[in-house]
């Protein structure tokens, strides 16, 4: 993780700040992504400064790699802390009908006083923010098609502002605007270097593996069991370390805890390991 507080600290993440907060003028709803695995650890730490009274919605991209029950409390969640929030899959376009109409019901009202005085409607103008590796390209993509979203700038000319359409109700700031991770909690950056939001090269596959088997230790015993050919009793009455050395000769890795850990790790991001959601509400609601 350090390295990755060094790329960003500080300068990087006072122009992002300055960027998103520059933009924010310009749009009317602001699309807050963030990992559907990892919904609170995935949220930049200042987004509520950031944002500020914009209108908002929280939408929970990668919800085909996440627990869908665990998705649902915290759509709920969000909900209840007066954030309109809704799951989408950008990379399989599901979603992302529901989220255009929640956006619309946000502006209704105000579209709906201005047509009181006679202003036209015009297209609701929206904007993505999130930390990096959450989804945002691949939703732009989604929204506007491939050809559009390539804007074709060549590196170092500063680019003017691009909107993009969606189709007639929705334009679109052309970049998303890329906010920094959480860093100051040590599970939180676990969380991100498990779900790929971190470099593997700034990681130590083991550390992310054997919080992972801690986690499934406590939460989804079988899932362990039937991807890795061990006893109940192996996963229930080991330490992660323990369980970790038996995973390894079941591999037949001998003592290669390393690349043990990063096959665990592929699992969990393939979805070998079932569909398993890190952040628990529980989490934020008994803080
Ligand atoms: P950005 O850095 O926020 O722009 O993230 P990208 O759009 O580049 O996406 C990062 C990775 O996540 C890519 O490999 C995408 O294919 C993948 N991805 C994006 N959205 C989804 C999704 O909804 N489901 C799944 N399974 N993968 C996704």
């Amino acid at each position: 993780m350090s390295s990755n507080i060094i790329q960003w600290f500080p300068g990087h993440m006072a122009k992002a700040r300055r960027e998103a907060t520059e933009k924010m003028h310009l749009v009317d709803v602001v699309i807050e992504l963030v990992d559907a695995r990892i919904p609170e650890s995935s949220r930049n730490p200042m987004i509520n400064e950031i944002v500020g009274n914009k209108p908002r919605i929280i939408a929970l991209n990668k919800s085909d790699l996440a627990d869908s029950e665990v998705t649902n409390l915290w759509l709920d969640y969000y909900e209840s802390q007066n954030i309109p929030a809704v799951a989408i899959d950008s990379q399989h376009n599901k979603g992302l009908r529901k989220l255009q109409q929640r956006i619309q019901a946000i502006m209704a009202d105000y579209f709906e006083k201005q047509k009181e005085r006679g202003v036209k409607p015009r297209a609701i103008r929206l904007m993505i923010l999130g930390i990096p590796n959450v989804g945002k390209s691949t939703l732009i993509n989604r929204f506007v098609g491939k050809n559009q979203a390539q804007t074709g700038n060549k590196p170092g000319v500063t680019k003017a502002q691009r909107w993009l359409k969606i189709n007639k109700d929705f334009e679109l700031l052309d970049t998303p605007g890329i906010l920094w991770p959480k860093f100051e909690d040590p599970n939180v950056g676990t969380k991100l270097g498990i779900t790929g939001a971190i470099k593997d090269t700034l990681l130590y596959m083991d550390d992310l593996a054997l919080f992972l088997l801690a986690y499934y230790q406590e939460n989804h015993v079988d899932l362990l069991v039937n991807r890795y050919n061990v006893t109940q009793d192996d996963v229930l009455n080991n330490t992660p370390v323990d369980l970790l050395i038996k995973i390894t000769e079941k591999m037949n890795l001998r003592d290669d805890y390393e690349a043990a850990s990063q096959r665990i790790i592929f699992d969990y991001r393939k979805n070998n390991l079932g569909s398993v959601t890190l952040d628990k509400v529980e989490q934020v609601t008994h803080e």
